[in-house]
C-alpha cells in the first residue's frame, strides 16, 4: 500500500510518544476541536493514503478529546499516542484509522476488540459497524471506558473487564477482530473465535522489540497472515484482571 520507510516512519511517530513540555496543555484552553478533528482526518489521515470514506467519516465524527485525561485534550487531535494513566495508551490517530479501515468494517459486522484502553477505537468502530465486543484487562481503565462510552450514548458497545488473550467466546464468532494490545504469537482462541471469511488485524512481536502488524484472514479454517507494517504497541498480558484500587 505504502513504501516500507515512510511505514516505518509512521509505526516511529506512533511509539515515539513525544509530548510537548509541561504547561504547553493548558496553551488553548477553548480549542475548536471540530476543527481540529478535520485537521486531523485531513493532515494525518487522508493525506497519508486512508481513503475509506466510512473510515474517514467516523474518524471526524468521534470527539478524541472525550477519551483522553482532561489535561491533555488540548493534544487529542495532534499526531501521536497519549498518556491515558495505567502506563497504558491511546494510539495513534492514523494507527486507529489504518487499524480500522484494514477491517474492512461492514453496517451488519459483530467486531471484538482486544485492549479497550481509553475505548477510542471502540468508538470510531462503532459509528460503523452493528455491534462491538471489547476487553480490557485493567479494571479501571475498563470500567472508565464504558463510562464515557455510555454518556456519549454509544449502545451498541460491550465492554468487558478479563484476558483478552481468551477472547468472548460466548459472544463469538466474529466477523472481525481487532488487537490493540501486542501477544508474542496470535492467540489461537482468537483465530477459533474469527468467523470463516473474518478478518483480524493485530500487533505480534516480542516485549521490547518493534512488532509487525498483521492482518489476517480466515479460510477454509486456516489463516492467511499479511505484514503489513513495523509498529510498537503496549504487550498483552496474561492472567486475571488487575482491580481497580
Ligand atoms: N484501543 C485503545 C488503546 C489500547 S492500549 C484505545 O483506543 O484507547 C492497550 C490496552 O490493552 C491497554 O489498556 C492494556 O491494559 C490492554 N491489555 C493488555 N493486555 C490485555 C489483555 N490480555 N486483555 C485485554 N486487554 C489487555
Amino acid at each position: 500500500m505504502r513504501s516500507r520507510p515512510i511505514l516505518l516512519l509512521f509505526a516511529w511517530l506512533m511509539c515515539g510518544g513525544t509530548l510537548p513540555p509541561p504547561g504547553s496543555a493548558q496553551a488553548s484552553d477553548h480549542p475548536d476541536y471540530h476543527r481540529l478533528r478535520r485537521a486531523m482526518v485531513r493532515n494525518q489521515i487522508a493525506a497519508r493514503g486512508i481513503t475509506h470514506p466510512a473510515v474517514l467519516r467516523a474518524m471526524e465524527r468521534v470527539p478524541r478529546h472525550r477519551f483522553v485525561p482532561q489535561r491533555l485534550r488540548p493534544l487529542a487531535y495532534e499526531d501521536h499516542p497519549l498518556p491515558i494513566g495505567h502506563g497504558q495508551t491511546i494510539s495513534q490517530p492514523f494507527i486507529v484509522a489504518y487499524m480500522t479501515a484494514a477491517l474492512d468494517p461492514k453496517a451488519t459486522d459483530r467486531v471484538l476488540e482486544i485492549g479497550t484502553g481509553s475505548g477510542y477505537q471502540a468508538a470510531v468502530l462503532a459509528e460503523l459497524v452493528r455491534e462491538v465486543y471489547t476487553i480490557e484487562i485493567i479494571e479501571a481503565l475498563g470500567k472508565r471506558a464504558g463510562s464515557v462510552l455510555r454518556e456519549m450514548g454509544y449502545k451498541n458497545v460491550h465492554v468487558r473487564i478479563g484476558d483478552g488473550y481468551k477472547g468472548w467466546p460466548e459472544k463469538a464468532p466474529f466477523d472481525a477482530i481487532i488487537v490493540t494490545c501486542a501477544p508474542e504469537r496470535i492467540p489461537r482462541a482468537l483465530v477459533r473465535q474469527l468467523k470463516e471469511g473474518g478478518r483480524m488485524i493485530i500487533p505480534v512481536g516480542r516485549r521490547a522489540g518493534v512488532q509487525e502488524l498483521v492482518r489476517v484472514v480466515k479460510r477454509g479454517g486456516r489463516v492467511e497472515k499479511t505484514s503489513v507494517m513495523a509498529v510498537r504497541f503496549v504487550p498483552m498480558v496474561h492472567g486475571a484482571p488487575s482491580p481497580a484500587p
